[in-house]
């Protein structure tokens, strides 16, 4: 009924019903269920008015959806994390403090945690999760290629191991990003350097590196 009210002293609206805020799952269409695993929201499921949610928050229910169609238990957390994210946006990311502020008050560690849990979101949810030093700093959901790209440049500066999170982000939500992603990797590979030897490129091995006895 009172969604009823809220719609009709709004009939200019373009979009029927795209003001109405479900606060049990803040439009984005899955919630954690009592079964702690993913479920529609029960609006949906009666039938219920309900709006769509931002494009950011259509990338997170793609992949709630993804985690309830695989049968894994969902981090309440991280969710409850990635669901802050959905209301930023590159040009206005969500400052780390109010992260901070908003889901790590319970440690001592804060930081430490908030990083884990933006990690969990790129490498289990493989949600494409940005983040920036530099102002405008913070963090937000990445909704286009263009965006990704400048993000990913910034992160493949990172170790080693982020490089295989940031390959499976970009697979998942930018296909032909990740195919120049491998473009560049091979070609980097491939470019003579100071670099040590690859592990099984034998050729390359120095002359005084001897190999393990044949077997
Ligand atoms: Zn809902």
């Amino acid at each position: 009924m009172l969604i009823d009210t809220a719609i009709a002293a709004d009939m200019t609206l373009p979009l029927f019903g795209t003001q109405i805020n479900c606060d049990r799952c803040q439009n984005i269409g899955m919630r954690i269920g009592p079964s702690g695993f993913f479920e529609q929201c029960p609006a949906i499921v009666v039938g219920e008015p309900h709006a769509e949610p931002n494009p950011a928050g259509t990338i997170l229910r793609h992949f709630a959806d993804v985690l309830k169609r695989r049968h894994i238990v969902p981090n309440s957390h991280a969710f409850a994390v990635a669901k802050t994210l959905t209301a930023y946006t590159t040009d206005e990311p969500c400052p780390r403090d109010v992260l901070l502020d908003t889901h790590f008050t319970w440690t001592s560690s804060r930081l430490r945690n908030l990083h884990h849990a933006v990690e969990e979101l790129r490498g289990t949810w493989l949600l494409p999760v940005g983040s920036r030093k530099e102002e405008p700093s913070g963090y937000w959901i990445i909704t286009d290629v263009d965006d990704f790209a400048a993000w990913a440049t910034r992160y493949r500066s990172a170790p080693i191991t982020q490089l295989s999170t940031l390959h499976r982000v970009a697979r998942a939500n930018f296909p032909l990003y990740a195919e120049q992603l491998e473009l560049d990797f091979w070609s980097d590979i491939a470019r003579p350097d100071d670099s040590p030897p690859v592990d099984g490129a034998g050729d390359a091995l120095a002359p005084d590196i001897s190999l393990p006895p044949a077997a």
